[in-house]
């Protein structure tokens, strides 16, 4: 099973992207651990990345592109994978379908996690104390969310155009959130 999460900053995407790692026993790749792993390391490309991530913008298409090919080369996405955090952008929707479309193994489904904006800014507000993450001060957050609704939002109508969109209602308890997914996962079922 190949899955890509869409969600908004804050959606539960990384959440739900563990849980789903666990009930269909395929790798949970994100782009945004990945960066932050390379930050931590220090190494080039995660010295250019810290500072935009910081302020809350996209790291380059092709930093990130780079990236994510280096992880599909890895073994251990013979079964599939779950990408949290890619695409976002039509330009990104548009390479991963080239590059998965080469190596024969296209998204299957994208799962849109549906959270209204007001919870959204409590929840990253919530993860700010608890985790001290250095995007989630105010200014970042603002600049993820519209960086989400101008250029991530458009990638939800090029999964809906291919017919391999569902969109499953994120607010909830985390278990009543994976049931959802794991429901509309099965039955491709919940139009949006
Ligand atoms: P969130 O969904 O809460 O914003 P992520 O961990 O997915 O958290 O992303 C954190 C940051 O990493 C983003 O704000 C962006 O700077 C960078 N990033 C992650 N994925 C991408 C991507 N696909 N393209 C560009 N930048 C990305």
């Amino acid at each position: 099973m190949r899955l890509v999460l869409l969600g908004a900053p804050g959606s539960g995407k990384g959440t739900q992207a563990a849980r789903l790692k666990e009930a269909l026993g395929v790798p949970h790749i994100s782009t945004g651990d990945l960066l932050r792993a390379a930050v931590a390391a220090g190494t080039p490309l995660g010295q250019q990345a810290k500072a935009v991530m910081e302020r809350g913008e996209l790291v380059s298409d092709d930093i990130v592109l780079g990236m994510l090919e280096e992880r599909l080369a890895q073994g251990d996405v013979g079964k599939g994978f779950i990408l949290d955090g890619y695409p976002r952008n039509l330009a990104q929707a548009n390479a991963l379908e080239a590059l998965l479309e080469r190596i024969q193994q296209p998204v299957d489904l994208a799962v849109q996690l549906d959270v209204g904006t007001e919870l959204l800014i409590q929840r990253l507000a919530g993860r700010a104390k608890e985790e001290g993450r250095a995007d989630d001060n105010p200014e970042s957050v603002r600049n993820r969310l519209r960086v989400y609704t101008d250029q991530t939002a458009p990638v939800i109508d090029f999964y809906r155009q291919r017919g391999k969109l569902v969109c499953v209602y994120g607010v909830g308890s985390m278990d009543e959130v994976s049931q959802r997914v794991l429901e509309a996962i099965r039955n491709h079922a919940a139009t949006c």
